[in-house]
């Protein structure tokens, strides 16, 4: 009998995506969910940047385009990092990608051998294992709760760690890295000769203090692929807008891969990603702000709550409160009693059952609302 391949059939389904059929499907029966899980902000794309995509289709662009993206959209990219990270990429060093999950596997896809080990922070997001995985390599967890222990990244590598995934900021818990952590990183990377793949999609969310990344450090840049995303930063999820920047010299080779895949980026999406940057200064920062002040109330909503503890995070939308329970039986219990997704802290691979991830992409009336139902329900059944 046919079957398919064990690459397919042994992952796990996407824990975050169930859950937002699952909430889409409670509200398709008339139930009205207030969402606490999900990874897309309520923001609506800019309508400038709606426009400039419209603008482009009725103009014309609407035909394949070139393979590694649009140069002024690379060239965009470029400054944007430039600004960032003080790190100068040449735009053919960089490839546009639909959304930045394609850059991640397009980046394990020219890594990865079979039998080859990639370590995989956890709690961490949840696609990094199974894309490991697609590419015929092995996943090994790297436990980073608290901070990068250089200790246990010297445990867990072996003569088969090929790579190491670091998301800063981190999804699940809006932790920022430490130039301390990204530095040991480097110097980690550099001594065993291993690759580093950076994600850095959370990055223009930043609330307080620096953000540090492996590619503006010496040695970092010549080793390090950086997962890049208009996502989070523009709210543009459904646009599938990103880009994979890569030590010099490589992306002919890599470009392959998009070549033989998707191809391109249809071009009126990199047009509007172009808009998009072009109004960073006046609409990135009023997400933050959003954001921020969505944290805020959240954090002084949930502490109040017995059995639950959290503090401001330093980037992103995510709270990852320590609650005195079971994180499954929690979510469980709010879904069915109060209409009210979250998600269990162990679906990230966080230690024990003891963290929930709450996302605050809802709206602030949606969230006023989620808190005070979490008040009066508490995390006992
Ligand atoms: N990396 C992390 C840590 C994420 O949380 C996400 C989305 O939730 C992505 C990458 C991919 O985002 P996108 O493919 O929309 O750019």
């Amino acid at each position: 009998p046919l079957s398919l391949v064990d690459r397919v059939t042994s992952l796990k389904p996407s824990a975050t995506v169930e859950m937002t059929e699952r909430v889409r499907a409670a509200r398709a029966s008339g139930r009205r969910i207030l969402a606490l899980s999900s990874g897309d902000p309520s923001i609506d794309t800019d309508p400038r940047i709606i426009d400039a995509a419209e603008r482009a289709m009725r103009g014309g662009a609407t035909h394949y385009g070139p393979a590694a993206g649009l140069p002024a959209l690379r060239e965009a990219i470029a400054l944007r990092e430039q600004a960032r990270s003080g790190t100068a990429y040449d735009p053919n060093d960089i490839i546009v990608t639909p959304g930045g999950k394609f850059a991640l596997l397009t980046a394990l896809m020219a890594l990865v051998e079979a039998g080859d080990e990639v370590l995989v922070p956890e709690p961490g997001w949840v696609s990094y294992g199974p894309c490991v995985r697609l590419c015929g390599g092995t996943p090994v967890p790297l436990a980073l709760l608290d901070r990068l222990d250089l200790e246990m990244l010297e445990r867990a590598v072996t003569p088969r760690t090929k790579a190491v995934i670091i998301n800063s900021p981190v999804n699940p818990t809006g932790r920022v890295l430490s130039t301390e952590e990204i530095s040991g990183l480097v110097e980690f990377a550099v001594r065993h000769d291993i690759w580093i793949v950076f994600d850095q999609v959370y990055c223009d969310l930043l609330h307080s203090g620096r953000f540090p990344s492996p590619q503006a450090l010496p040695g970092g840049r010549e080793r390090t692929f950086v997962v890049d995303s208009f996502s989070k930063t523009f709210g543009m999820t459904g646009w599938r807008l990103g880009a994979l920047m890569m030590p010099a010299g490589l992306s002919k080779a890599v470009l392959k891969f998009m070549q033989h895949s998707v191809y391109c980026v249809p071009d009126f999406i990199q047009l509007a990603g172009i808009q998009a940057l072009s109004l960073y200064d006046e609409v990135v920062p009023q997400y933050r702000e959003t954001f921020r002040r969505r944290l805020e109330t959240a954090v002084a909503g949930l502490s109040k709550i017995d059995g639950i503890t959290t503090s401001m995070p330093s980037a992103t939308f995510y709270l990852f409160p320590a609650i005195a329970g079971d994180d499954v039986a929690v979510a469980k219990r709010w879904l069915d009693e109060i209409d009210v997704s979250s998600l269990p802290g162990s679906f990230f691979g966080a230690p024990g059952k003891g963290h929930l991830r709450l996302s605050l992409t809802c709206p602030d009336a949606d969230l006023e609302e989620a808190l005070e139902r979490i008040a009066r329900a508490g995390l006992a059944a």
